[in-house]
């Protein structure tokens, strides 16, 4: 493909300050094409991308059957309001309920749109006894949206925008006694990620998500889990409850869902489902033509390629490359944390000055809760990539003064 830059880098960030709220911070890059495991930015240098898309790009990319469906569909139907049916739509909800524990679909934009409607539907749910409380998980992160922040246990969000919603309660993550603690006969849900991915690749015991779905029945409080991050294949199943035996009463999903293009979906069992009437809820864009055809386009990828498959085995490759990280560095690495291509790297140090090594390496790499080395590459990422990118990493890690 040809070079696709209209104008350099710095023209582009020159005019992002005049013209664009700075509400992020962002690295000195205009990306301008991205392909497979790469992207190149308007000076034609090409990265590796560990963190295609903030783990939106689960199968990399522009990938291609994606591409295929979303040209056909833009040039079909773009949009109609949802007081129409629309194929997509209904085939996608299928798709995933097939996929899941056989409940029904509401198609949103976001991840933190998701969040509120499970926590709008979980209220009605309640509403009839009295059932309203919310309780989260401390290191958790549900959006930015006011219910989904206040559901969002970290007070660096909260900072500067209180009050919050009220009827929210937080206990530490993976730990079942705490959650016992705090259920009354006033709570309607308990929210939480079966990975926690913002708040470190926190990984729970095995035991932690079936104890809360045997908490939730014992108090007759639904489970909502955010899948938002781990949904659709990230942990080498389509959802990460699955690789347990329970399911939850409401599952949220967003990021991968579409392939890299804006959806979110909240799925509940049909019992819970019910309790919308029309008019209670809604999204204008919601369960569009184009986002409905782009996540059925990707499901088939992830089935006919074999990708659940290939993302355990990517997990275990990555974590050969980190133990062998470990070995030659035990002061700097404390814990290793994987789940298919969920993964973190625990450093005993800040890991900003890793990303940005990384990247001047030309290698993209994410951080967070500061000392965590965070990945959520493709699914279809090469064994010859992974030990390429690896391999910078670990020289970069080798040249750190800690
Ligand atoms: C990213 C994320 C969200 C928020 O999704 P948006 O699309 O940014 O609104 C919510 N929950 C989890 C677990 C996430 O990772």
């Amino acid at each position: 493909m040809a070079h696709v830059a209209n104008q350099s880098t710095s023209e582009t960030i020159t005019q992002f300050g005049r013209y664009v709220i700075p509400n992020y911070r962002r690295f000195p890059v205009c990306l301008v094409r991205g392909e497979g495991p790469w992207v190149w930015d308007a000076e034609g240098h090409r990265y590796l991308d560990f963190f295609p898309g903030w783990g939106c790009n689960l199968i990399g990319h522009c990938p291609p059957r994606v591409v295929e469906a979303v040209r056909e569909q833009v040039g079909q139907l773009i949009h109609v309001p949802n007081t129409w049916y629309m194929e997509p739509q209904g085939a996608f909800a299928q798709a995933l309920s097939e996929r899941s524990f056989h409940g029904q679909c509401f198609f949103c934009n976001s991840g933190a749109e998701a969040n509120e409607a499970a926590i709008k539907l979980a209220r009605a749910y309640g509403h009839s006894a009295g059932r309203y409380k919310i309780v989260t998980m401390e290191h958790g992160f549900h959006g930015r949206t006011y219910a989904a922040l206040t559901a969002t246990a970290q007070a660096k969000y909260h900072a500067g925008f209180e009050p919050m919603v009220p009827g929210f309660t937080y206990v530490p993550f993976n730990d079942l006694e705490a959650v016992a603690a705090v259920l009354d006969d006033q709570t309607a849900a308990v929210l939480v990620e079966p990975i926690q991915g913002e708040g470190g690749v926190n990984v729970p015991s095995p035991d932690y998500l079936p104890g809360l779905r045997r908490l939730c029945n014992e108090r007759g409080v639904l489970l909502i889990l955010d899948e938002v991050q781990t949904g659709l294949g990230r942990t080498g199943e389509w959802f990460a409850y699955q690789h347990h035996d329970m399911a939850p009463d409401i599952l949220t999903c967003a990021k991968a869902l579409a392939g890299g293009i804006a959806a979110g979906v909240m799925m509940a069992t049909t019992d819970v489902a019910m309790v919308f009437k029309p008019g209670m809820h809604a999204s204008t864009f919601g369960g569009n033509p184009i986002a409905c055809r782009a996540g059925l386009a990707t499901i088939e990828t992830i089935e006919q390629d074999g990708l659940l498959e290939r993302g355990k085995a990517i997990g275990e490759r990555f974590r050969a490359q980190f133990e062998a990280m470990r070995a030659e560095l035990p002061h700097l690495i404390r814990e290793i944390r994987i789940l298919g291509v969920m993964i973190g790297l625990d450093l005993t140090f800040d890991a900003s000055e890793v990303v940005s090594e990384c990247l001047r390496r030309r290698l993209l790499i994410n951080a967070t809760h500061g000392h965590v080395v965070r990945l959520l590459p493709a699914l279809n990422l090469s064994d010859d990539l992974i030990d390429e990118g690896c391999a910078i990493l670990a020289d970069v890690l080798r040249q750190m003064v800690v």
